[in-house]
Parts: structure tokens; sequence; C-alpha cells
């Protein structure tokens, strides 16, 4: 199917009020954040998808899909735009976006059962206040809060700040709604849990627009005691030793909302007014009376076990502070895209792993040696550093940073440094043994590596793609890898 049958079959499904055809919203359309420099600049390598539609229900999704299905158009699902990996971005020259916008609505919020039923462009932020008027939270918190949708924050997987205490999206998601390219409409009935067989949720949470389009999700919900949230901070002598103490917070069966451990570097550029060039750690502790101060015992004592790697202690309001202002907004978004636009040569990125805690300092570390000693343009790195921000009884995440100065036509930064730089953590995570994605996606940066990431396990990855979607239409090149687009639009 060329594009003009394509628009043609489109306007047969919708009105024409829900197809977009503008020039600018289909460059908009065309990459994510992972090509935010060269998209920003102008010089994107990628095709423009031939339309972007506005579907209002779940049976106009089917009708798009089938169409699709039937024609081989690739598809990409899209939410709220926020994607850092290339989920968003398009491989092929006749695509379709399909976008949840006209799927805005929060159909039930039920605070006897503690569930929220919202389709799947409701975005967490408009919930969220929602509910706080409530006295209630879903315990969602990514710093892309104000601006993603629950079917981008289903579909990769997302974590938010408060994980530590409430978990992924995959602890908070009770049942959806999707709809698989033969047109098939599936409802995951809400129930506290069942032992029916696999979990059937699993297969659209996670699944990046792969396998399935999600048009509708219920969440748990949580009390909110806004009057009870503690702050801890702490100058620590080294990134290895405040994982430690994260450990022995976690090991011991406390649950703060927040642990993390920041680098020097990733605390300069945080923490600017009090990190005095050290690591920092800090908590939050949120939830009922009762639970907060068992929890502020805990961490206190787990502090103590660990005094040696205390360099001094950091007022609570300056993490309370620092806490307030971490979101991004659209503004954010957009002025850091007019930045790029109007005068920058500059960019910043970040790429997130995880591990158990023995490993984690290790790929830390070999990633330091290996970025500042390998990469060819460490010179024109202005930032290096990451943190953990996420932790488990097993083991927590990296969330590795890093700045740098662009010294190259801005079509090449992605393949001078960008990817470059996310390759070696990639492949020193996945050569200890941890994970190459902590929480962002495969999108199409990491899917290069979805072999050695899954192993024997990729087998049945394979047979959902398979099964679900045979004619391979949904998101071309995201999660499941296609060498020869890799070698065009990566290498
Ligand atoms: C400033 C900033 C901060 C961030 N902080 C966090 C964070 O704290 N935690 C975190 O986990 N992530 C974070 N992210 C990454 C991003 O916000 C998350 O991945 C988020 O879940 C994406 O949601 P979205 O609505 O923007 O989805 P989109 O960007 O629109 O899409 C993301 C992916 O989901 C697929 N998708 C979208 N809608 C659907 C649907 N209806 N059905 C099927 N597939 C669909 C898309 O095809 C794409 O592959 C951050 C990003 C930014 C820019």
């Amino acid at each position: 199917m060329n594009a003009d049958d394509l628009l043609a079959a489109l306007r047969e499904i919708l009105d024409p009020s829900q197809i977009n055809t503008d020039p600018d919203a289909l460059y908009d359309a065309s990459a994510d954040r992972y090509k935010k420099y060269a998209k920003a600049r102008k010089v994107l390598d990628v095709p423009a998808p031939v339309a972007i539609v506005y579907p209002a229900s779940a049976a106009e999704v089917s009708r798009l899909l089938v169409m699709c299905n039937e024609h081989g158009v690739n598809v990409i699902p899209r939410a709220g735009k926020t994607a850092t990996e290339g989920g968003l971005e398009n491989w092929k020259d006749v695509t379709v976006v399909i976008d949840t916008l006209r799927l805005d609505q929060i159909i039930k919020i039920d605070p006897y059962n503690m569930q929220a039923t919202v389709q799947a462009g409701v975005a967490l932020q408009d919930l969220e206040d929602k509910l706080r008027a409530m006295g209630l939270t879903t315990g969602h918190s990514p710093q892309s809060k104000p601006v993603a949708k629950f079917g981008g924050l289903v579909a990769t997987r997302s974590i938010g700040q408060f994980s530590t205490l409430y978990g992924g999206i995959e602890d908070m998601v009770v049942g959806l709604e999707c709809v698989f390219p033969d047109g098939h409409i599936s409802r995951i009935k809400n129930v506290p849990r069942r032992a029916g067989g696999p979990d059937i949720r699993h297969i659209a949470i996670g699944s990046e627009g792969t396998l399935c389009y999600i048009t509708e999700v219920t969440v748990k919900l949580f009390r909110y005691f806004g009057e009870n949230h503690k702050f801890y901070g702490y100058l620590v002598k080294d990134v290895e030793s405040g994982i430690r103490v994260l450990r022995e917070v976690m090991v011991n069966g406390y649950r703060p909302s927040v642990a993390r451990v920041y680098s020097e570097e990733d605390a300069r550029q945080h923490f600017s007014r009090w990190h005095r060039d050290q690591c920092v750690l800090l908590f939050m502790v949120e939830g009922n009376a009762n639970i907060v101060e068992a929890t502020c015992k805990g961490i206190e004592e787990s502090v103590e076990a660990h005094a040696d790697a205390i360099l001094a202690v950091v007022g609570s309001h300056l993490i309370e502070d620092w806490f307030n202002h971490l979101n991004w907004s659209q503004k954010d978004i957009d002025d850091e895209f007019v930045g790029m636009v109007e005068s920058d040569h500059h960019a910043g990125f970040t790429t997130e792993i995880s591990a158990d805690w023995e490993t984690i300092p290790r790929i830390y570390d070999n990633v330091m040696r290996r970025i500042r000693s390998e990469f060819p343009r460490a010179e024109d790195l202005t930032m290096l550093g990451g943190h953990s921000s996420h932790s488990y009884i097993n083991g927590t995440n990296m969330y590795f940073v890093y700045n740098y100065a662009i010294n190259c036509a801005p079509e090449d930064e992605l393949r001078v440094y960008h990817h470059p730089l996310q390759t070696i953590i990639v492949e020193e995570t996945l050569r200890l043994g941890g994970s190459m994605c902590h929480h962002h996606g495969i999108g199409k940066y990491r899917s290069e590596w979805m072999h050695a990431e899954h192993g024997s396990a990729t087998y049945m990855l394979d047979k959902l793609k398979s099964a679900f979607d045979p004619n391979g239409i949904m998101n071309y090149g995201t999660i499941f890898p296609q060498e020869e687009a890799v070698r065009r639009f990566v290498r």
C-alpha cells in the first residue's frame, strides 16, 4: 500500500478531524528523544509517517489495525511522547502513528475497592490531581508524570520515583484492555489476584507497542498521607558505600518510598549548593504514621551500622526542596528543544541498567573506567556519573548520566557520541550479568542486544511476536531487532 492509498483507507474508517497530515506534526512524529539533538537541528535521517490518527474507541483502533494488518502498514502506537529509546522513531516508509489523544476519559475512580480505570490517553498527572483531592494516590511518579500517559506508561513498563514503596507500573496494573493486529479486543478483568494460568497482563505491560494497542488500564490506589513525609540526606564516601547502606535498609525489610545514591559528578549537578564534591545518599519516607515511624527508625539504624561511610548529615529541608522541583513539565521539554534549535552544541542523555547488590558497584566502576579510557571523544564529556534510584531486596538499578559538548555535524551526533556511550554501558552490564534495561524500554536503540539480554528465553518473546503480530506491523524495529534497519539508522 502506498501513502495515497493509506490516506484513502484511513478516511474510510475515521472522520477527517481524526487524521493529521500536517508536515510539522509528521516531522515531530518521526523520532523521539533518543535523536532529540538531530531532531531539533532538523537533520533527522528517518522517514516521516504518512499520518497521525486519533481513534476515539477500542472499536476504531480495531478497525485501524485490521486495515494495517491486511495491507502491511507499519503502526506506531503513541501516548505522551516522552519515549527516550527510539520506541516512537519511524523506520518504515509507510507508517501510521495511532495516538491516544481522544482516548482521554477517566472512566471510574473507585475509592472503596481502591482502583481507578482510565483510557490510555489520560495523563498520569490528571488522574493524580483528581486522586490527591480525594486523599488518594496511584503511587506512580515518574519524572515525566506531568506529560506521560497511561498507554505509554504501561507499554514501557515505567517506574516512578517512589518505587521502593509502591513498585513499578507492573505492581499497579490490575487489568487492562488491548487490541491486537487482527482486530481482536481483549479485556483482562480487575481482580486482586488470580492463579488462572500465566499472568496475561504481562503480554501488554512492557510490550512497547510491538504486540498490541492498549486502550484502557485499571490501576490500584493508595491512601495519601502527605503530612507524614520525612526526608533524610547524607554525604557519603563513595558510590559503593552508599549502595551498602541502601542494601542494609532493604534487606532489613524497610520500604522508604525513595532510596538513592548519587555519584560525586551527578551530585554536583543536582545538589550544587551543598554537595561538597561528595556522593549523596538520600531517603524519603511516606505512608501511615506508624509505618513512617518504624521506617525512619530503620533508616537511622542502617546508617548507624555504616557510620564509617557517612561524611556529613544534610538538612532534611534541602532534600525535600530538591524533590519538589524534580519533575519535568511539557515546558521543560520544549525549552530544552528550543535551546538545542537555537544555540546549544551540548546534549545530555541517560542509560539505566540493573543488577544484584554485589554486581552493581562493579558495573559502575567498569563503565566509568572504560568510557574514560576507551571512548574516543572522552575529552568532550562535560559530565559522567550516575545514581541508584530504585532498590529491591536483591539488588538495585544504576542510572548512568552523560553530558557532552558536540564537536561534530549534528547528523553525526548519535553515531559519534550517544550510541557509543550507551554501547559501553550495555556491553559492560551484560558481560557482568545485569539487565541492560531497567525502565526506559528497549526501544530501537537497545534491540541489537535483545538476544544477549534474554538468552534462551528470547524464544518465548519471538513466539509471542509471531503469534500476535504475524505480519510484523507493530512498531517495526522496536524490541525485536531488524539488522538491516540497525545498519541503516544506528551504525
Ligand atoms: C524528562 C523525562 C523523565 C522521565 N522519567 C522517567 C521515569 O522517572 N521513569 C520512567 O519509567 N520513565 C521515565 N521517562 C521515560 C518515559 O517518560 C516513559 O517511558 C513513559 O512511560 C512513556 O510514556 P508516554 O505516554 O510518554 O509514551 P510514548 O512516549 O508516547 O510511547 C512510549 C512507548 O510506548 C508505546 N505506546 C504508547 N502508547 C501505547 C499504547 N496505547 N499501546 C501500546 N503501546 C503504546 C510507544 O509505541 C512507545 O514504544 C522519562 C522521560 C522524560 C522525557
